[in-house]
């Protein structure tokens, strides 16, 4: 389809060039031709000008002697000048009469035909020869017309016409006077104009003629050339094509002498003319060029606008099938992305379902461990007082109520124990207090040593205390830090309990934005088993009814209510280590509020 249309376009192409020669060629002939005819027509109008003028020169000239030699003839002196035997009487008469006209010669002949007399030669008696040059005048005179008669020039010698008139003296035939003129004259004339003139007589011999070498030829002998004039300008006036003779192409103009019977003709030089056609012809076949080469810039424009529109076009659907694919590509990536997010959310209700299914068990390990921990705690003192309360009721029934007070009291003091143990599951359960403002950190300390002096005394041990002068304020509850303080000093008093010199350090420091409290001791430290374990509720490592494994628990849940933190490790030199976190209040706020 595109091929075929290709090969279309390429034919018209070919046609486009093939008119456009065609046109060239149309234009330049028909230039040459306007051009040719516009030239000829002034070539003609100037040469039929000039025909007409020199035609009229040879008339004027011959016209002018017709008269002459019947004048002469009838003068009143002439029947004188020939006696009866022809003899001239006075030859200046003749001589004094050509003087006088301008005409070549005059001759008077006997009637025998015999020159008696010339103006050149004078008296020439009986030169012979005179009617053979001119019979024809000469017969023409004795019938007693006018005589005519051309005497035919060569090369070398110029033509010459001779008038002839009978000579009678009382109607008697005396003989015949004839003038003889000299056709130089016209020759002189003619010879001024650029362009050969010739006068054909009846035969077609050159009689007169402004190339000399012509002179007395017949035309046919010349060689003026072949007759084109029926090919290209009918009606116009003959062309002639060059011949060897007279080379270069010429227009032939002929006028009549009727008079005479003679043909006058010139040969105009068409050269000129036949130039100009070609540099019009030139000029026609150079715009045409440019034109052509114009028009085919505008249709190589054209194409080369049509390809790149055709390119843009191809450029544009490949762009478009790249996205295309790129699209389903796309789609395909998005499907599979589709597909993964489900297969992730999957995954990850899977993850959530175990995850649940762990907090489940864990949640049911440290119930057991819990239940376990309480039904120790709960059935050690339900035990004692069940059998104290046995004994005492025992005592009492045999009348020995005072020693059955013992007994009494003991049982007090373990319901007692049992209410604090659940106190401190209550502790455990109760929801964080919401109240939550700038504490001193330095009285959180002293009111939690305070609380713990007893204990501190009993067991004698050396508590250090590295406190700032400049105090701590923290973000939080004053109660439930102290709580924390109270929980890791008593871990850390119970930790060295067995040490002989059991020695317990509390520092407390800023650290950028951060308060630090550090509770450290010389006990064993912590295992590293126990480690991940310390802050799970209800762990403990400690014995039955001695620890209830929520204090670190506890503590830790506080600290990180107040967006602090709570690590534990073991000191390099033996012993545990805690380290409490909390963020500093800004001061400038506590000064605004
Ligand atoms: P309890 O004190 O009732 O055992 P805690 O939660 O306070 O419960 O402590 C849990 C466990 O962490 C303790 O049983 C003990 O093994 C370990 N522990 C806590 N403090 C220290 C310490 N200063 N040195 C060594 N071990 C400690």
């Amino acid at each position: 389809m595109r091929r075929s249309k290709r090969l279309t376009w390429r034919t018209l192409k070919l046609g486009i060039r093939a008119a456009m020669v065609v046109v060239t060629l149309v234009v330049m002939w028909l230039t040459g031709l306007a051009s040719l005819r516009i030239s000829l027509d002034e070539l003609n109008t100037r040469a039929e000008a000039n025909l007409a003028v020199q035609t009229a020169v040879l008339e004027r000239h011959l016209d002018k002697f017709r008269l002459l030699s019947p004048l002469l003839a009838r003068g009143p002196n002439i029947g004188r000048i020939l006696d009866p035997f022809g003899s001239p009487s006075d030859p200046s008469v003749a001589a004094i009469a050509a003087g006088m006209s301008g005409a070549e010669e005059v001759w008077l002949m006997d009637p025998a035909g015999d020159v008696v007399l010339s103006s050149l030669e004078g008296i020439r008696s009986g030169a012979a020869g005179g009617a053979q040059r001119i019979p024809r005048a000469f017969e023409q005179a004795r019938q007693g017309q006018l005589g005519r008669q051309l005497i035919p020039g060569t090369p070398d010698r110029v033509s010459n016409y001779v008038f002839a008139s009978p000579l009678r003296e009382n109607a008697m035939f005396m003989g015949v006077l004839a003038v003889r003129v000299s056709l130089d004259d016209v020759e002189q004339a003619w010879a001024l104009s650029k362009d050969p003139i010739l006068a054909l007589d009846g035969y077609g011999r050159v009689v007169v003629t402004n190339v000399p070498a012509w002179r007395g030829k017949f035309a046919s002998e010349l060689d003026l050339g072949v007759d084109i004039a029926e090919l290209s300008f009918p009606g116009r006036p003959e062309l002639l094509v060059p011949a060897a003779g007279n080379p270069g192409y010429h227009m032939q103009l002929s006028g009549d002498l009727p008079v005479l019977g003679w043909t006058v003709k010139t040969l105009v030089d068409i050269e000129d003319a036949r130039q100009r056609a070609g540099w019009a012809m030139l000029v026609a076949l150079l715009v045409c060029v440019i034109a052509a080469g114009g028009i085919w810039f505008l249709i190589a424009r054209r194409e080369e606008f049509l390809r790149q529109e055709r390119r843009t076009r191809a450029a544009a659907l490949r762009l478009e099938r790249r996205v295309q694919s790129r699209t389903a590509d796309l789609r395909k990536a998005n499907s599979r992305l589709e597909r993964e997010v489900k297969e992730r959310e999957q995954a990850e209700a899977n993850l959530r379902l175990t995850q649940a299914e762990l907090v489940q068990a864990a949640k049911l390990a440290t119930l057991g461990r819990m239940s376990a921990a309480l039904s120790h705690e709960y059935n050690q003192p339900l035990a004692a007082i069940r059998s104290d309360a046995e004994i005492a009721g025992m005592l009492i029934e045999r009348g020995r109520a005072a020693e059955a007070q013992a007994n009494l009291t003991r049982i007090g003091g373990m319901v007692t124990r049992m209410a604090e143990i659940a106190k401190t599951l209550k502790g455990f359960t109760r929801k964080s207090g919401t109240d939550i403002k700038p504490v001193s950190l330095r009285q959180v300390v002293d009111e939690a040593m305070l609380l713990l002096q007893p204990q501190i005394k009993q067991s004698e041990i050396s508590l250090a205390l590295d406190i700032p002068d400049a105090d701590l304020i923290v973000k939080g509850g004053r109660i439930r830090l102290e709580q924390v303080v109270i929980n890791l000093l008593s871990n850390a008093l119970d930790a060295v309990s067995g040490n002989s010199q059991p020695e317990v350090r509390l520092a407390m420091r800023k650290d950028g934005e951060e308060a630090v409290l550090v509770v450290s001791d010389n006990g064993p430290g912590i295992d590293a088993e126990a480690m991940p374990q310390i802050f799970d509720p209800f762990f403990t490592t400690k014995d039955v009814g001695a620890g209830l494994g929520l204090g670190l628990s506890i503590a830790y849940k506080i600290v990180h209510d107040f967006s602090g933190s709570l690590k534990a490790a073991n000191r390099e030199d033996g012993g545990a280590e805690f380290t409490m976190r909390l963020p500093l209040v800004d001061e400038r706020a506590l000064a605004a509020e």
